[in-house]
Parts: C-alpha cells; sequence; structure tokens
C-alpha cells in the first residue's frame, strides 16, 4: 500500500460495533481475569490499545516493525539515549534542534555520557571521530533552521562499522517524504509534534525501528520512566495522520512557490530550501528524499530588519514548531534555538538575521502577499520602532 493509503486505513476490525474512528481507551488500568493470569494490557503506563494503534500505524508509515509513542519528541530521544551507558559516545549533528543540543549537553553529560557535534553532511568528518565507545550518530536531515542534507546511507554504513547505530530524526519531512530506515538507518525519531500531527494541538513523539531487540530495550524504557503517550493524544495523532500526505504535498507545493518568490526579493541574500537546485546538498536530497517539506530560512543580512520582517506579517503567526495547517513564522536564533547552550552558541547557534518560515495549507497566494507586504512595511517609512500592526516589539527589540 501506498503511504496516502496506510495513513487513513485503520486495523479497528476488532471493534464490536464496527467504529470507524477507533474509540479513546481513557483508562489507566484494566480489569484481569484472575490475580494469576494478565489480559493483553494491565496499564496504560505500559501499553493502552489507543496508544498501540498509533504505534502499529507508525510503524507501517516508517516500513519499520516496531514504534513506540512518547509524550514529546524530547522523551522519545531521552528514551533513546537510555540505551547508552556510562562512557559512551555520541557523534551528533551540528545543525539539530536546539532541544536536543540541550539535552545531549545539560543531561546526556550528568551520566558520562559525552558528545561530538560534527558536520555530518561529510561523511568523512564522521568517520574520522569514530571511537571505540561511538554507540550512537544522530542526525537531522534536512537539518534544522539551515536545511543541509546528511547522506543517510553512508552514515548508515560508517556507524554500523563500529558497531553504533544510525538515529535519524525525520520530524522535517515525515514518512511521506523520507523513509530513513530503508535507507539503513537503525532507528526513526518523530516529534509527532510537527507534521504527523500537523494541526499544532498535540505534543508526541516516537521512535521506530526495525530491530526487535532495540525496540525491546526501548519499550522497557517508555513503561519504566512513564513518558508514553496518554491515550486521548495518541488519538488526536491518529486522527491528523489520516490527512498527512493531503496536508504534507499541499504544503511541499506552496513551499517550493515560496522559495522561488524569496529568491526574487532585493531584501534577500540567501535563501535555504533543499528544493532549490542551486542548494548546496540539492542532488542528495533528491537521491534519499521524494519531497522537501514545509521549512525555509532565508537571511537578510540585518538582524533588525529581520525583526521587523517577523513581527509584520498578519497571516503567519509569530511562533516556534513547523509543519502544523496554520503558517508560522519564526527567528530560530532568539525562539527554537535559544535553548542551545551559551557555550555552544559560538559553533550551534543559527546566525541571527536568519527567518524561519513554515508553510501552513492557506491559499499559496495569500500567504505570498501577507510576506511582500511584511517585506515592504519592514523596509518602509510606516514602521515606527515600537509598533506594527498592534504588535509590540519588546520580544525582540
Ligand atoms: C520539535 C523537534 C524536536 C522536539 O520535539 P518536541 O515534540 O517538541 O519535544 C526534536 N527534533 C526536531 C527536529 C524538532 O523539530
Amino acid at each position: 500500500m501506498k503511504t496516502s493509503t496506510r495513513c487513513v486505513h485503520l486495523e479497528t476490525n476488532g471493534d464490536p460495533y464496527g467504529a470507524v474512528s477507533p474509540p479513546i481507551y481513557q483508562t489507566s488500568t484494566f480489569r484481569q481475569e484472575n490475580a494469576s493470569q494478565f489480559g493483553e494490557y494491565d496499564y496504560t503506563r505500559t501499553a493502552n490499545p489507543t496508544r498501540a494503534l498509533l504505534e502499529q500505524k507508525l510503524a507501517a508509515l516508517e516500513d519499520g516493525g516496531y514504534a513506540c509513542a512518547f509524550a514529546s519528541g524530547m522523551a522519545a530521544i531521552t528514551a533513546l539515549t537510555r540505551t547508552l551507558e556510562i562512557g559512551d559516545h555520541i557523534i551528533a549533528g551540528n545543525d539539530l534542534y536546539g532541544g536536543t543540543v540541550r539535552l545531549l549537553d545539560q543531561v546526556l553529560s550528568r551520566s558520562g555520557i559525552y558528545v561530538s557535534y560534527v558536520d555530518t553532511t561529510d561523511p568523512e568528518e564522521v568517520r574520522s571521530n569514530l571511537n571505540g565507545r561511538t554507540r550512537l550518530v544522530l542526525i537531522e536531515t534536512p537539518s534544522n533552521p539551515l536545511l543541509r542534507i546528511t547522506d543517510i546511507k553512508a552514515l548508515a554504513d560508517i556507524a554500523h562499522s563500529v558497531g553504533a547505530i544510525l538515529a535519524v530524526d525525520n520530524s522535517m519531512l515525515s514518512p511521506c517524504f523520507q523513509q530513513p530506515l530503508a535507507l539503513g538507518a537503525d532507528v526513526v525519531i518523530h516529534s509527532a509534534t510537527k507534521f504527523l500531527c500537523g494541526h499544532s494541538d498535540v505534543t508526541g513523539g516516537a521512535l521506530i525501528t526495525s530491530n526487535a531487540e532495540l525496540d525491546r530495550q526501548l519499550r522497557f524504557q517508555q513503561n519504566a520512566e512513564g513518558a508514553g503517550l496518554a491515550p486521548f493524544d495518541s488519538w488526536l495523532l491518529l486522527r491528523g495522520i489520516k490527512t498527512l500526505v493531503v496536508r504534507a504535498e499541499r504544503q511541499n507545493a506552496s513551499a517550493r512557490t515560496f522559495a522561488q518568490f524569496l529568491l526574487e526579493q532585493p531584501a534577500v541574500k540567501q535563501v535555504y530550501f533543499p528544493g532549490l537546485s542551486d542548494h548546496i546538498d540539492h542532488q542528495l536530497h533528491r537521491r534519499q528524499a521524494t519531497g522537501d517539506g514545509a521549512v525555509i530560512s532565508f537571511t537578510t543580512g540585518d538582524p533588525r530588519f529581520s525583526q521587523r520582517i517577523v513581527s509584520s506579517t498578519r497571516l503567519f503567526s509569530i511562533a516556534v514548531s513547523f509543519g502544523s495547517v496554520n503558517s508560522v513564522i519564526s527567528l530560530p536564533c532568539a525562539m527554537s534555538h535559544a535553548s542551545i547552550p551559551d557555550s555552544l552558541k559560538d559553533r550551534l547557534a543559527p546566525p541571527p538575521d536568519l527567518i524561519r518560515l513554515s508553510i501552513g495549507i492557506e491559499d499559496v497566494e495569500d500567504l505570498l502577499a501577507d510576506l511582500d507586504q511584511a517585506f515592504a512595511f519592514a523596509s518602509g517609512k510606516a514602521w515606527t520602532e515600537s509598533v506594527s500592526n498592534g504588535r509590540a516589539l519588546e520580544k525582540f527589540v
């Protein structure tokens, strides 16, 4: 079956009433037949039928055998790192989500696990950072917010050469456009909060793998630490996923239109979008992914001008996150990536004039007109330092 069919099709055959939308098993505990034999479910922290249905769906979408759903993307990444031991080594990309860097740098370091931040777009640099204790290579491709591309297959081979696993954070593209397990990755990470949910109403995360032993460890962790996704949130995700392909394709098409528009703007210095033929990693991206996603970043050369643009849009909300039906605009340096610890900011923080867009499903002409007026307003006399369309600017200036 194709992805769009898998998104809609649900195995709800066991339902006694033939419900097409699955029930929400909003229960913490399950009655047992007797005290010595437990049924399929006993306690929701351990497993819940609504979450299990979601996990089945996530595994199918990524073409993996197993999936575990967590309360957030960070909870999922945390569970993955729990498979490591004191003294182990991680190689991580140098353009990662800020919260991931914070976890690696400020939480994992306490467990004696150390991390090298490497330009993973260069496989040889990854190879030269391997050591006998490297257990995990963790990448995002496209990375965020600079949209650099890492060769998944090459990195899988490099990681496997020392017995490490490759984890690919696939939040930016979703299984609609990229399936890392098929390219050799051992585990796929999702912030399901993004594309999979698509409606900005759930935080969730997932780990998907075809490795039964790894899944066993992750499932143990999910139960032991109690960060599994709640039944209602699992249901919302099941609902959101039904429209994943239509949303993602629409957003992808609009994002391509946007990238072209930005290229033509005199005020724009550089556009970062892997779908552009002059993007540095365009060919590699085309080989391993079928779409470009909804995120575009661009610089203006002037951080204050960038702040004014962000504050001048009307349809684009100023917000972190991406992949939802609603368009958002942000300054990663001050927002999503502000959580990068100060000690790493020089190396890992995005440029201060970088603006990130996530294109939603609104009419693309309306969105283009909004950005157009924001450019005009931000560079024109109408601008005053204190007020833009009623929005206070203290947040940025
Ligand atoms: C948002 C995000 C995360 C964290 O996910 P949450 O659901 O916010 O915890 C991890 N990785 C990437 C690439 C993200 O964009």
